[in-house]
């Protein structure tokens, strides 16, 4: 078995030249890069989320929002809308600060690992892809599948997250300094299609001749990971108050859960505690139900309560606003209240 630095890499851009895939963000194998505006975005979208999910929303943004100048600015409730959907909106958050920041300095990105690494919102794996794939740079890219490939490839028995540093340096090992960007896609590319999380399709990987995990019989075993800890369950309630064929949405506070969202108004449940179970009126209140929700940290239930009495107006302007019902997929609520909202129209057809 031969696991060289040299030829792993080439047998990988040999495989990447034919079978890359076509993907909107991206160069066709060998060509110069393609704007770093959209390796970015494209990045920033994929983290936590599958090409399948981001290419609609990778569309719209581009249409929208052509350059990083464009996006600049742009009002950021108009993001945090065209976001809604995508999840992890920190991202949302942090993609405009991010844009406005390369904006400030005449619209071009740093081309280096560090250059990009300084900007609002880019963690290492980000500043490492985008240096990569925009800009030609040698870095080491590990997403998890990058990760999961590596694990396979040396057969790494010591159990993720603790095994990262012994991963990350395989994969530098094996980086070649030409092609970065290719080869970062390669990786993710083989990690996506050929040796995927349940069943490696081993016989059709280019690695094969060098993988001590299919060597072992048992490639699926790798990589290890420690047991999961359960997630944490909290509750909260909902609150859907209706006049006029329209509904009452507040704005989240910009920092925390869904910060920035408009949503529909809560009893304060967070990641850390169940909410008070209070509304923003007296009631009375019906149950209308509950959805089921799963954050990176914990589970939420949400349940929902309908306004059922006549003081909506003491709710003032400014604390939300009046949003119609027949607009209300242009709201950008976030997936949790788009499902509550869901709920509360289920039978009238309101909302798909
Ligand atoms: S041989 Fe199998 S386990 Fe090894 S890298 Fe290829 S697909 Fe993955």
């Amino acid at each position: 078995m031969d696991a060289s630095s040299d030829t792993i890499p080439r047998a990988l851009l040999d495989w990447y030249d034919a079978h890359a895939r076509d993907l909107p963000w991206r160069a066709r194998p060998g060509a110069p890069a393609t704007d770093p505006y959209r390796v970015w975005l494209s990045e920033v979208m994929l983290q936590q989320t599958t090409v399948a999910a981001v290419k609609d929303y990778f569309a719209l943004f581009t249409r929208r929002w052509p350059s990083v100048e464009a996006l600049a600015v742009a009002a950021d409730e108009d993001v945090m809308a065209a976001w809604a959907g995508l999840g992890y909106y920190a991202r949302a958050r942090n993609l405009l600060a991010c844009a406005r920041e390369v904006a400030a300095r005449g619209g071009r990105f740093p081309d280096t690992e560090a250059g990009l690494r300084a900007l609002p919102g880019l963690g290492a794996y980000t500043a490492a892809a985008v240096a990569a794939i925009a800009f030609g740079r040698r870095a080491v890219v590990v997403d998890a599948n990058v990760e999961r490939v590596v694990a396979r490839l040396y057969a790494i028995d010591a159990p993720l997250p603790g095994a990262r540093a012994l991963i990350r340096a395989k994969a530098d090992a094996i980086t070649p300094d030409a092609r970065g960007g290719d080869f970062a896609q390669a990786m993710m590319d083989l990690g996506a299609t050929v040796c995927t999380s349940r069943a490696p399709r081993c016989l059709l990987c280019p690695l094969s001749a060098h993988c001590r995990a299919r060597a072992t019989g048992e490639p699926g075993r790798f990589p290890v990971k420690a047991p999961r800890q359960a997630k944490p369950e909290r509750r909260g309630r909902a609150f859907w108050i209706e006049r006029d064929a329209c509904v009452w949405l507040v704005r989240r506070p910009g920092r925390g859960m869904l910060g920035g969202m408009r949503a529909l108004p809560d009893d304060g449940w967070s990641a850390r505690g169940d909410g008070s179970g209070e509304g923003p009126l007296a009631g009375p209140w019906e149950s209308a139900g509950k959805v089921g929700h799963v954050f990176t940290h914990f589970s939420l239930e949400l349940h929902l309560a309908v306004y059922l009495g006549g003081q909506c107006a003491s709710l003032v302007p400014g604390d939300g606003e009046w949003w119609p019902l027949e607009r209300l997929e242009e709201a950008g609520l976030p997936t949790l209240f788009a499902k509550a909202a869901r709920l509360a129209l289920a039978g009238t057809g309101e909302l798909a």
